[in-house]
């Protein structure tokens, strides 16, 4: 349990074992095999009370540049970007966002969570703010309303989109929009747009399910959920 939670590797606990470091319910430890039950234990290192949990589950403002995986030869992953304390609990994300993709990630060790925001059967809903190049219009609402054929034949169910601002190719102003999918295809956003003519050329999750991205994170930023957001989730 000492080891899960990144007290200490296996060696390092048998020394703090031996030392007379580690407490169970205040009787000295004398070996570090010794099992306990995390939830009633009260459990100390030198002193000082050991937080056990199995699951964390943490919201990132991912920023552009890291790709969206738990290791990777080439790029930095958003794993690396969390603090060290997360390590242990080796956490992945929710889904993928592409490397040039900002904003809202959830990412856990909770495989079951995961397992049930991903399934294509739950479609849960994610909501996107996008540029795009250049004029969105009504034509582009009605055809993601009815769902629209992707590169690979794929037809996409109905998507919700709804025009902030209107571009303007002459002036070289893209469109402002918010697009919510009910699924999560390869490039779906970029290539719903593809499918109209159109070009994403800025790209951030804003929403998914329940979960909204949290403005005071600054990209690159994680936070655990609140107990609201995460009863909200499951
Ligand atoms: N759609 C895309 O095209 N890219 C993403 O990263 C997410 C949704």
């Amino acid at each position: 349990m000492l080891s899960h939670v990144g007290v200490g590797s296996r060696s390092e606990l048998k020394r703090l074992t031996k030392e007379g470091a580690i407490q169970v319910n205040g009787m000295r430890v004398k070996d570090s095999g010794m099992q306990v039950n995390p939830e009633r234990d009260l459990i100390t290192v030198n002193g000082e009370a050991v937080r056990y949990r199995e699951f964390v589950y943490l919201m990132m403002n991912k920023p552009q540049g890291v790709v969206s995986a738990t290791e990777d030869n080439r790029d930095r992953t958003v794993v690396d970007l969390l603090d060290d304390e997360y390590v242990p609990f080796e956490v992945f994300p929710v889904g993928r966002l592409d490397k040039d993709t900002e904003g809202l990630l959830l990412l856990t060790n909770d495989g079951k969570l995961a397992h049930n925001l991903l399934s294509p059967r739950k479609h849960v809903p994610k909501t996107y703010f996008a540029r795009v190049e250049w004029e969105v219009n009504e034509a582009d609402r009605e055809a993601f309303a009815a769902g629209v054929t992707l590169d690979d034949g794929y037809e996409t169910l109905p998507g919700e989109l709804v025009i902030l601002k209107t571009g303007d190719a002459a002036a070289g102003i893209p469109s402002e929009i918010e697009l919510t999918i009910m699924e999560g295809k390869f490039h779906q956003v970029k290539r719903m747009f593809q499918a109209v003519g159109k070009t994403v050329v800025y790209l951030k999750r804003i929403s998914m399910g329940p979960l909204q991205l949290d403005v005071s994170l600054a990209l690159g930023e994680s936070r655990e959920l609140t107990s609201d957001e995460l009863q909200a989730l499951r």
